[in-house]
């Protein structure tokens, strides 16, 4: 077991409904501390930057512009196994394939406006946070 880092997303489509609290609260009751956590509204800059992996998806203008729809919370995670945990957490990227019980299953509301974003790898994880998120913000 590691303790690592992640980053976390919840998207425009679940602070827009209010569910910033009901999903914080499946991070934590599993065990993931949050270390870092701010409200933004990312600018175009951001968004396309952050989802620049995705620029030759057919989705990925879409998903810019459902980054911008509204007010996003970025955060730092912080546990054992964090980043595949909190994928386990989040549940599949579709929420028609969501295990119970995850966030996507209870809150998403299609394969795009999908609720949360969390790091995929180590790697991923690093370069997450520290587009959002200087040395000095994050306090484990
Ligand atoms: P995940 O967020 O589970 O890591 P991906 O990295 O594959 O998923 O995709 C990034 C985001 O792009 C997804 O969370 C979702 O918002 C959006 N997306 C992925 N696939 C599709 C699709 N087929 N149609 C529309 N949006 C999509
Ligand atoms: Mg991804």
């Amino acid at each position: 077991m590691a303790l690592e880092r992640t980053l976390s997303i919840i998207k425009p489509d679940a602070t827009k409904r209010n569910l910033t609290g009901k999903i914080v609260a499946k991070f934590e009751d599993a065990g993931l501390r949050v270390v870092a956590s701010k409200r933004i509204k990312m600018t175009r800059a951001q968004a396309e930057g952050f989802y620049a992996v995705h620029k030759d998806r057919p989705f990925y203008g879409e998903l810019v512009e459902q980054m911008l729809a509204g007010p996003v919370v970025v955060q730092v995670l912080e546990g054992e196994n964090a980043i595949l945990k909190n994928r386990e957490i989040m549940g599949a990227t579709n929420p028609a394939n969501a295990a119970p019980g995850t966030i996507r299953k209870e809150f998403a509301l299609s394969v795009g406006e999908n609720s949360v974003h969390g790091s995929d790898a180590p790697e991923t994880a690093a370069e997450e946070i520290k587009f959002f998120f200087t040395a000095d913000e994050i306090v484990g």
